[in-house]
């Protein structure tokens, strides 16, 4: 006898043999003498039918056999005569490894918002939805594990405490093992952070960056797959406080070479989805054109979602520099009939997920990368241009996500990060060992950060970051 998993046993079926399942009762249909369950064991998205028929399951068994119960099943393998599936077993004996009450069982068998699960998100994983959507999220985990390996890049784990509040990337949850009701204080009356665990401020990390340059300036080829933080406010469908981040960081690589592994990388993780995912991509590409169906005709997308995926696989990104796109934009129908929220006057403004989504959705149709951007809007470590007004900045859009790549090529001249650090009233005695590789031995280098919760947004289709983490963390919900 083999106890296998449903993937295992479907995909190498052993007719008339006697095997042992474990599962979760997802239906339970049928009559007096036989009963039809349906059952589940996250292995696939393919549920196998079990046949109990009453002569050789009790009743007191068959009773229990209610949704979500835990069940274990010995029978024989067949093929079955059902329309909906092609494999069945004859139970010999079921045993229950865990009971569920059919009236308090929150996951009945029929259509649940995706608003209510959430609120069930211990439960969630029990779901057709959820459990494409979490086995496509451990897919492309490895597909980007796979890319970097094979393209000589070294995994590094980055600290998720940080004691730089300079990262820049937004706002910072502070971490801290001082008695709150009883903080230490100077005699100027601000926090002793002495006192502190560390004996200085820390806080949870925006992003792993500055630390994958120092070493990327020895390894040559690093990336980082980590936890980020943000206590951001936004409560938008694309943010949440806590995120996973990859960042790769490249000696001796310029913005194009940047740019060209930014695609290269992102096409090869949703190709390795579509070649490996075929029957989740199969349930949520039905699901999203299910959804999309109850939508207005010109909200909906052109492709459905297996057919995006591909196009964005076939398609060079459209490249084109920030002043480009705000010449576009500018002459735009929706800003010259003022539709924009906010309408774009000319060079410096900063690109709204409307403006990004019209230039991806409207404009060109396919993932673009901007560049060169006003050295306003971004971060003081990324490259001055020659014309002293725009910084070596990309950021990769993606359709219906909006931003998926924030990238650039880093300052690696000395001085020119000085004087940004300068102006930019970034703390030097803080980021001094930042500042120091530039001084030994400097080079040319360049990385990026892709969050990997809209990468996987945009592989599944779900509309809210949400419901592509297990257990997401956003302004005033921490549960679970
Ligand atoms: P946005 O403008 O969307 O807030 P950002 O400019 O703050 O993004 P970066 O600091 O460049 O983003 O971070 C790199 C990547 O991390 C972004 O391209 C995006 O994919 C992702 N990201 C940023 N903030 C969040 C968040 N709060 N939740 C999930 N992903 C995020
Ligand atoms: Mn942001």
């Amino acid at each position: 006898m083999q106890k296998n998993s449903i993937k295992d046993i479907i995909k190498n079926p052993k007719i008339d043999q006697i095997i042992s399942v474990n599962g979760w009762v997802r239906n339970k249909r049928g009559s007096k003498n036989v009963s039809f369950i349906s059952v589940n064991d996250g292995s696939t998205i393919l549920n196998l039918q079990i046949v109990a028929e009453s002569k050789s399951i009790s009743e007191e068994i068959l009773k229990k056999i209610n949704t979500g119960a835990c069940l274990n099943i010995e029978g024989i393998l067949k093929n079955s005569q059902g329309s909906e599936q092609s494999l069945e077993i004859l139970a010999e004996k079921i045993i229950i490894l865990g009971e569920a009450d059919a009236d308090e069982y929150p996951l009945q068998p029929k259509k649940h918002s995706l608003e209510f699960l959430r609120e069930k998100a211990h439960l969630r994983f029990r779901t057709n939805t959820f459990s494409a959507v979490f086995r496509i999220r451990h897919a492309l985990t490895f597909a980007v594990h796979k890319f970097f390996n094979e393209k000589g890049f070294f995994n590094m784990h980055t600290p998720i405490i940080t004691g730089a509040d300079a990262e820049g990337a937004g706002e910072m949850f502070k971490v801290t093992s001082l008695d709150l009701s009883n903080i230490p204080k100077k005699d100027d009356l601000n926090i002793d952070f002495s006192k502190d665990f560390f004996g200085k401020q820390t806080n949870l990390t925006v992003s792993g960056q500055l630390e994958a340059e120092l070493g990327a300036m020895g390894l040559g080829k690093v990336y980082t797959f980590g936890p980020t933080f943000r206590a951001e406010k936004s409560n938008t469908s694309r943010h949440l406080s806590e995120f996973w981040m990859i960042e790769p960081e490249m000696a001796f690589a310029d913005l194009e070479m940047n740019m060209d592994m930014a695609e290269e990388f992102l096409k090869s993780c949703i190709n390795y989805c579509l070649e490996n995912c075929k029957e989740d991509l199969n349930f949520l590409n039905v699901r999203l054109k299910n959804e999309e169906d109850k939508l207005k005709k010109e909200e909906r997308s052109e492709l459905g979602l297996i057919e995006r995926l591909e196009f964005v696989v076939k398609n060079d990104f459209e490249r084109l520099t920030y002043t480009e796109a705000i010449n576009i934009l500018r002459n735009s129908k929706p800003n010259k009939k003022k539709k924009f929220e906010y309408l774009i006057e000319g060079f410096g403004a900063d690109l709204q997920s409307e403006h990004e989504r019209y230039l991806v959705e409207k404009k060109f149709k396919k993932p673009v990368i901007i560049t060169d951007y006003p050295k306003e809007i971004k971060a003081f470590y990324m490259r001055m241009n020659e014309d002293k007004k725009t910084v070596r900045a990309m950021d990769v859009l993606f359709p219906s996500i909006g931003e998926i790549i924030g990238g650039s090529q880093r300052e690696e001249r000395y001085d020119m990060l000085s004087d940004r650090m300068n102006e930019l009233d970034v703390d030097k005695k803080e980021l001094w060992w930042y500042l120091e590789t530039r001084k030994f031995g400097t080079c040319i280098h360049s990385g990026f950060g892709l969050g990997f919760e809209r990468l996987i947004m945009f592989v599944t289709g779900m509309k809210n970051i949400r419901d592509v983490i297990p257990f997401p963390r956003t302004p005033q919900n921490a549960e679970f």
